[in-house]
């Protein structure tokens, strides 16, 4: 554990990713930005104290940290300042970030925020959104943005900024370990995460944990002893808050064990499935609390898990994926939850690149890993041409690419390697390649990565125009949203279902935790309007595949089951369903 005093890593991470705001609202280049982002991700992912290598002269041991960049945390070390970022902080308005925090407007929106309409900070934007003009006057923003940030708007009190939220790859992990660890004590007998993580939120502003002990000051004492924490913010008889050095809190809930469920039920939450939930126990005179449940003449009843809990209410237990207040109360009154869709269920992998463009292993490399994950096939879906930033190949390229995967193809016996390609969608829905060449590949994924700003109904077409293209599989990543950088496109939604439900083309939930997109409720309503769905790790490394998790969790909270997912499908049925569609054209 560090000192008090000490510079945390979140800290270092906090001001690089605000340097990255900063440049980014500033209109940098790309590489600039991109540069600061990977360091504050490194050191945020760092378990020793970066102050304390930054002190030794030793940070730049660490990968993606150059001179320049270890000069700049030992200045942080130094004088708790980085001259730069304050210089920045002069020219580009330090509430303009805060602005960039607010879900659906990022930091490209932000800057024409700031450009078109002086807006500076929160309380500028308040005043512009009540405006006459009003903010769908300004670049990118459509009318659904400018409700959901009116919305937003009103929950925050006066002076009040949205919290930073950390994405959950990089929360998850960490809080997986702390109840590993605490999990281990002898005095402990259950340790679970609870709240927005354990419903597979794409993003939290904490961990809640909860652990089972009879002994809770001996649990709080070894969470604050723990290596990944930096620091102990408060701590009671049944409660301790800590920070670990990725700048994330942790919060730890004790209870005895007989009343575990009950914590643990109230801790999952959400805040409205909870309200829900006590407003059903108040009908029935009861009424519940991480305590327990009381009954009308003031008796206590403790349980030791979820599904007592539940039981006492009249309900079937509820996946903590569901606890959203959608309609799960009314089914778990009722017929109860069909079995939701898990990683195991998912036999292939459908979007996973190479170092053909971006990605950091070879085809063999990654062929072997697919197997080691358990998949039956995999497709090597690298960029198309037009995007030079990650390497996209042309047709000249996808023509040896297809000689190397037949190579590695012939000694794989267990793991069945496919040519695919992630086609870029052009700004006028047209394709990246030739349609002649579409045909040839064995699966085809088509997404847009670039001029994510267009107007809603030209994003929408572009869209639908690839989604009824024949030789199109699925529509990778849909809205193009990634967290705490690029809100999602303003789209028609029903459109874009029509497009693809009357094309034959599924919508990807893309499982990198950075994206999981589809969410959750985009996935529901576009199973419901009957469109295919996939799930795709996006793989860009041997580890990538691990990622499938996250998009289950996506999967699991729009309450879909195996069925409703492409690749927990055989092969040669997803090829036959590609062959009717080229057929058919
Ligand atoms: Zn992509
Ligand atoms: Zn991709």
């Amino acid at each position: 554990m560090a000192t008090a005093e000490e510079v945390t890593n979140g800290e270092v991470a906090r001001a690089f990713h605000l340097m990255a705001d900063l440049l980014e609202l500033d209109g940098a280049l790309r590489h600039r930005i991109m540069a600061y982002r990977r360091a504050a991700v490194r050191v945020a992912g760092e378990e020793r104290s970066v102050a304390q290598l930054a002190r030794a002269g030793r940070a730049t041991d660490l990968a993606d940290i150059g001179d320049a960049l270890a000069a700049k945390i030992g200045e942080l070390v130094e004088t708790r300042e980085i001259a730069a970022l304050e210089k920045l902080a002069a020219r580009v308005p330090r509430g303009l970030a805060a602005v960039a925090r607010i879900g659906g407007i990022g930091p490209a929106r932000a800057r024409a925020l700031w450009q078109e309409a002086d807006v500076t900070d929160i309380e500028s934007l308040r005043v512009r959104a009540e405006s006459e003009e009003g903010l769908t006057a300004v670049s990118g923003i459509g009318p659904r943005t400018a409700e959901s940030i009116r919305s937003q708007l009103a929950g925050l009190a006066a002076g009040q900024e949205p919290e930073p939220r950390v994405s959950i790859g990089r929360a998850l992990p960490i809080a997986e370990r702390l109840v590993a660890d605490l999990g281990a004590l002898p005095f402990v007998e259950r340790a679970e995460i609870a709240g927005g993580l354990r419903r597979g939120a794409p993003t939290a502003k904490d961990a809640d944990l909860a652990v089972a002990t009879s002994r809770p000051r001996e649990v709080a004492q070894a969470l604050a002893d723990h290596p990944t924490v930096a620091r102990v913010l408060s701590r009671g008889a049944q409660r301790c808050v800590v920070e670990t050095h990725i700048g994330l809190p942790v919060e730890l809930r004790l209870s005895p064990p007989a009343s575990f469920g009950n914590l643990l039920q109230h801790l999952t939450g959400s805040a409205a499935h909870n309200t829900r939930l006590r407003e059903r126990a108040a009908g029935m005179g009861m009424s519940v609390s991480e305590h327990g449940i009381t009954a009308a003449d003031g008796t206590v009843t403790t349980h030791e898990d979820e599904e007592g809990v539940y039981a006492a209410l009249g309900l079937r237990v509820i996946p903590p994926e569901l606890r959203r207040d959608t309609d799960e109360i009314a089914r778990a009154a009722g017929g109860g939850f069909p079995e939701l869709v898990s990683v195991a269920d998912i036999r292939g992998e459908l979007h996973a690149h190479s170092t053909w463009s971006d990605g950091e292993a070879s085809i063999a490399e990654m062929a072997a890993a697919g197997r080691t994950a358990g998949l039956a096939y995999l497709v090597i879906t690298d960029h198309s041409q037009s995007l030079g930033f990650a390497g996209g190949l042309t047709p000249e390229q996808v023509a040896d690419q297809w000689s190397e995967i037949a190579e590695v193809a012939a000694s794989e016996r267990r793991l069945r390697l496919l040519r695919g390609t992630e086609v870029d969608i052009l700004s006028d829905g047209r394709l990246d390649f030739s349609d002649e060449l579409l045909a040839e590949f064995d699966w085809v994924v088509a997404s847009v990565h670039s001029r994510l700003n267009q107007s809603p109904e030209r994003m929408t077409s572009r869209l639908a125009r690839a989604a009824r293209h024949p030789a199109v599989d699925v529509i990778g990543h849909p809205t193009g949203r990634m967290h705490g950088r690029r809100e999602e496109a303003e789209i028609d939604f029903d459109e874009l279902f029509a497009a693809a439900r009357d094309g034959g083309t599924a919508l990807e939930i893309n499982a990198s935790p950075m994206r999981m997109d589809l969410g959750a409720g985009r996935a529901r309503a576009a199973a419901d309007a009957g469109v295919a769905l996939t799930i795709g790790s996006d793989a860009h490394s041997t580890s990538g595949f691990a990622l499938r998790r996250y998009g289950v969790m996506v999967a699991r909270a729009a309450g879909l089951i195996p069925d409703q997912i492409l690749n927990c499908r055989p092969w040669d049925e997803l090829a036959a369903r590609r062959a009717a569609r080229l057929d058919a054209a």
